[in-house]
């Protein structure tokens, strides 16, 4: 072990991307983080998968490290582990099929119209050569994104495969269409999903994901909570990704999520915003934060909203807490203390009627 920069897919991961590319990494289609192409695939496929690995490691060691990984916000400092010997996360971003048109989507700008969706079977076909090879953990997750999954039945096959060796699944969904396979999956503990919905009413949706599905949304959201049951804890979670369009539509989004009994929360932001704009989240971060605390709502952190911010808005909201916490003891207080004062008082005015009327 020792203290060097690297992330957690260069750690863990790999991705499969359109075009019959698999990469070390779930961010850059870069050649230096690229490992095989799908079509040609290596005869010792799962070596060739870790010795890319141990390349990055011993670069990133020397402080060789790439252009496509330096303004990366998964890269950071730490104690990492110097050999690599399992996979414990895939990602499979390997198809472009969207039903929607987000206006944030980096599928959308860097690959529609220029890319191809590559072959479900042969993903499938690697995924079952790296567990022959027994270079997958135990705990292997296998994260999945897209397109739209729900929109692709060749998808289903390689999630029952996983599913079905007991490896859990998490799903990155629109909801524009509902899934049987994943309501299943997720009722029975194997499959977390996503939703990612963005806005609390229609305009704001239609703006931002450039469709008219709001309704249809939030109504699948519902649906796959019904099903679920009350114990959806952290089997569903509902995705926010903040960007200018949305960010006056946070009391929407949080009546949305109480009206659906939607628990799990996450709040990211869009991955293009620059550093120097920071500043305008702030504000909608801590009311997300003070909304889901008022309705006991579990928020959690998205990859993409910057640690500082989220750090930073942690202070305003904690002194917010405290304060309405505070707040409400001091009205307890009174209430408790000023309760049995009315007691003495009306106790003393009985006694001095009964007096007169004696
Ligand atoms: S671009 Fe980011 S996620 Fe990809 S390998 Fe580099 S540091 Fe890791
Ligand atoms: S739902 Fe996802 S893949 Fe589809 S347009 Fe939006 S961000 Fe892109």
């Amino acid at each position: 072990m020792g203290g060097y920069y690297s992330c957690t897919y260069i750690q863990n991961g790999i991705t499969f991307y359109p075009d019959n590319k698999l990469t070390v990494c779930c961010m850059s289609f870069d050649e230096n983080v690229t490992i095989a192409n799908l079509e040609d695939l290596p005869e010792n496929l799962s070596r060739h998968i870790l010795d890319k690995k141990q390349i990055m490691i011993e670069d990133f060691k020397k402080g060789k490290i790439y252009d496509c990984c330096r303004q990366c916000p998964s890269l950071r400092k730490g104690y990492f582990k110097t050999t690599i010997k399992k996979i414990r996360h895939i990602t499979l971003n390997h198809y472009l099929a969207c039903n929607l048109k987000c206006i944030f989507c980096g599928y959308a700008k860097e690959l529609f119209g220029k890319s191809k969706d590559t072959n479900h079977n042969l993903v499938l076909k690697t995924i079952k050569k790296m567990r022959h090879d027994q270079i997958l953990s135990k705990d292997l997750f296998v994260d999945i994104g897209g397109g739209e999954p729900s929109i692709s039945t060749g998808l289903n096959e390689i999630l029952k495969y996983i599913i079905g060796l007991g490896y859990n699944a998490h799903i990155n969904t629109n909801a524009a269409k509902f899934s049987d396979v994943y309501a299943d999956g997720a009722k029975k503990g194997k499959i977390k999903i996503t939703i990612t919905a963005d806005a609390g009413s229609k305009d704001v949706y239609a703006k931002v994901k450039g469709a008219d599905y709001f309704k249809t949304v939030w109504e699948n959201t519902k649906k796959y909570i019904d099903y679920i049951g009350e114990d959806n804890d952290r089997k569903v979670e509902i995705k926010f990704i903040l960007q200018p369009e949305n960010i006056s539509d946070i009391n929407n989004m949080i009546d949305m999520c109480v009206k659906t009994k939607v628990k799990n929360i996450v709040c990211d932001m869009d991955l293009n915003i620059k550093p120097e704009n920071y500043s305008v989240y702030k504000k909608p971060i801590v009311m997300f934060k003070k909304l889901c605390y008022d309705n006991n709502m579990n928020l959690h952190k998205g990859s993409f909203l910057p640690d500082e911010l989220w750090h930073d808005t942690q202070k305003q909201d904690s002194f917010k807490t405290y304060f309405d916490k505070m707040l409400t003891r001091a009205r307890k207080c009174i209430k408790t203390s000023v309760r049995p004062l009315i007691l003495v008082g009306l106790l003393m005015i009985l006694t001095v009627l009964m007096r007169l009327i004696r």
